[in-house]
């Protein structure tokens, strides 16, 4: 994988979604990533589908999301956790508490913490 820039920050979030694929999510547009070989893709059916997910049809990585309807925009969810820790030291890491969130409304996920990758506490 490819990616045109380091992330502004990786997301930990605590959400149904993300918290069992343990991804630490980057965020991206479309054109700033380029994903070499295969991905299997899931979308959830549980909730109102927003997202789909990319994994590694052979190991089960968690590889990225992507939006997914009419509406959705152009950003997109890389796992940085798939990158050398080396090549991300040092970038803003949060924590998110996406079980809080109640809908897709505006309103910005709360933080429960924040670090750097590398620090120990982000890897
Ligand atoms: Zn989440």
């Amino acid at each position: 994988m490819t990616l045109a820039r380091r992330p502004d920050y990786v997301n930990f979030c605590n959400c149904s979604a993300c918290r069992p694929m343990g991804a630490g999510w980057g965020y991206f547009a479309s054109g700033e990533v380029e994903i070499a070989g295969k991905t299997a893709e899931f979308g959830r059916t549980d909730i109102e589908r927003c997202l789909t997910f990319h994994f590694c049809p052979a190991c089960g990585s968690t590889v990225a999301w992507t939006p997914y309807g009419e509406t959705a925009g152009d950003r997109m969810g890389v796992n940085m956790r798939l990158f050398p820790l080396d090549e991300l030291t040092g970038i803003p890491a949060v924590w998110s508490d996406g079980l809080a969130m109640t809908d897709d409304s505006d309103t910005p996920t709360p933080r429960t913490g924040k670090g750097a990758m590398g620090d120990g506490k982000a890897f």
